[in-house]
């Protein structure tokens, strides 16, 4: 039987991350995965996600903003086949470096699917495995709708393995995923149908961001259709697919793809026999701490259902470990102002409290509001002008930024910066007091009145 100080039960940004550090101070440990290494990240999330995000700009470049500089692109040929082989080409090179960053720090690599035998043993492949410490760190799924014929669609998981793009595609769903995809697909030419079953999507976000990213929908991307509740998935002779609304509308697609959320990898793993409790959502409950319910069991990432961005999983997994095994008894990430962006078209960046959220939190008359609106210059001088939008939500007489978001070209490499300043507590005056950058879209960031 093996026995390690620490190991992850999971191969992704979560697992992979505590393991490093910890063996960073010396401890002995393993990373344990059924499937491939670097989790749905890596494989089949945000990298491959951000390689279609680029192609769908360079399709753009091309066809939609090259002509009015002055460039033609009837000549241009794009061929599925090489984006795919060089996307998968780089992902593969990413997978091989996390296994030199193994090597170079002795991580042991254990291939399969772990189950727990008790709170301290796993078995992997008929072998006992015993640790002192466990991070589960298993992430999450694809969640299907369980309507009649849910079986015919299919999720972000198969769009990754598509060999060609389909003509016409219907996706359902209202949150990053949906919303990405979307916009991906109509930009490679795909007609494509994103159906949400409210009045608009990202519904959570600030509503001037999302009411922007909804007009340039409009004007020029993917048809949204509202209020659409999916009933049932017809298939058809043809072998194309019928989604039929609970209101009786219908339309007919080559694929459907169900974005409607994600659930927890837990299946198979025992937690009853580690001792190890879930949250009425069915993800692993934690503490502050990462803590789960049984001492010297922990979880990070995805399973956790806390902010399901692989830099929440990584930060939390890497204190986990400073906590452990570098003496740090109070290290621990702090959930507050995570930057996020949506790789939409165009993109969204956002940190902090929303309008609405930060008026439900201390009142309307604590919150002033700064916005500013102007077309992006890259897109200006051509007949396809992009909207940019900025929102700087403000609390208080000294103006402290509790939110800060952003839509239009460019926002997604702005956010990172300002996301410093949210998090160390600048004030509006912070901001003011920062020379602009010109000509940019950020300078706007400072410039607000
Ligand atoms: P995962 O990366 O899912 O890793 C879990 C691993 O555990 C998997 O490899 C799985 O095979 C393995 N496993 C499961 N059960 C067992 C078991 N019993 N034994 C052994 N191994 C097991 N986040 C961003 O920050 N930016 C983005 O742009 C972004 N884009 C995304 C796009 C898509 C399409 C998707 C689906 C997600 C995206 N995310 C993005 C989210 C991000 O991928 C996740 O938050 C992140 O991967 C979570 O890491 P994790 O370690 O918790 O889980
Ligand atoms: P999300 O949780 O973001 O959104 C799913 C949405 O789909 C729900 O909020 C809901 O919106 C809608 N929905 C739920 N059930 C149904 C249903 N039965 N029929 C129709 N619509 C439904 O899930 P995703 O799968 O898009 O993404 C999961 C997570 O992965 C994200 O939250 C994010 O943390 C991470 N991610 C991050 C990315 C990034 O950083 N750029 C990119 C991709 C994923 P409503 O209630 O309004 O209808």
């Amino acid at each position: 039987m093996r026995e390690f100080d620490f190991i992850a039960i999971g191969g992704g940004s979560g697992g992979i991350a505590t393991m490093n550090r910890a063996a960073e101070y010396g401890a002995k440990t393993a990373v344990i995965e059924g499937n491939l290494l670097g989790g749905t990240c890596v494989n089949i999330g945000c990298v491959p996600k951000k390689i279609m995000w680029y192609a769908a700009e360079v399709s753009d470049t091309l066809h939609k903003y090259g002509p009015d500089y002055g460039f033609t692109s009837e000549k241009v040929t794009f061929d599925y086949q090489t984006l795919l082989k060089n996307r998968d080409a780089y992902i593969e090179r990413s997978r091989n470096s996390y296994q030199l960053g193994f090597e170079r720090r002795n991580v042991e690599v254990i291939e399969g699917y772990a189950r727990f035998l008790d709170a301290n043993t796993v078995e992997v492949n008929g072998e006992e495995i015993r640790a002192k410490h466990i991070v589960i760190a298993t992430g999450a799924k694809p969640s299907i709708p369980g309507i009649p014929g849910c079986e015919y669609g299919e999720t972000s998981d198969d769009f990754f393995e598509w060999e060609e793009l389909p003509k016409k595609v219907g996706l359902v769903g209202a949150g990053y995923i949906a919303v990405e995809l979307a916009g991906v697909l109509h930009s490679l030419g795909v007609d494509t149908h994103l159906f949400v079953r409210r009045d608009r999507p990202l519904r959570t976000y600030d509503s001037l961001i999302i009411e922007t990213l909804v007009q340039e929908m409009e004007k020029d991307g993917p048809q949204l259709h509202i209020r659409s509740v999916p009933k049932e998935v017809r298939k058809n002779e043809d072998g194309t697919l019928t989604l039929v609304l609970e209101d009786g509308r219908e339309d007919t697609f080559d694929k459907i793809i169900w974005a409607v959320g994600r659930v927890p990898n837990t299946d198979g793993l025992n937690l009853d026999l580690a001792g190890v409790q879930l949250d009425k959502d069915g993800f692993i409950e934690v503490d502050e701490y990462q803590n789960t319910s049984q001492e010297s069991i922990y979880a990070v990432g995805d399973v956790t259902g806390n902010k399901m961005l692989t830099p929440v999983a990584i930060a939390a997994g890497r204190r986990l470990s400073e906590r452990l095994f570098n003496n740090k008894p109070k290290e621990k990430l702090n959930y507050d102002n995570i930057p996020t962006v949506i790789f939409s078209h165009p993109p969204i960046g956002t940190v902090g409290l929303s309008e609405e959220e930060a008026v439900a939190k201390y009142g309307s008359e604590n919150i002033k509001v700064y916005t500013s609106t102007f077309a992006s210059m890259y897109t200006a001088v051509t007949l396809h002008r992009q909207s940019v939008r900025m929102k700087m939500v403000c609390l208080g007489e000294d103006e402290k930024v509790v939110g800060l978001h952003g839509i239009g070209f460019g926002v997604d490499e702005m956010i990172q910066g300002f996301a410093v300043a949210v998090k160390m507590g600048a004030t509006k005056a912070d901001f003011d007091n920062t020379v602009a950058i010109h000509p940019t879209g950020a300078e706007e960031f400072v410039t607000m009145r």
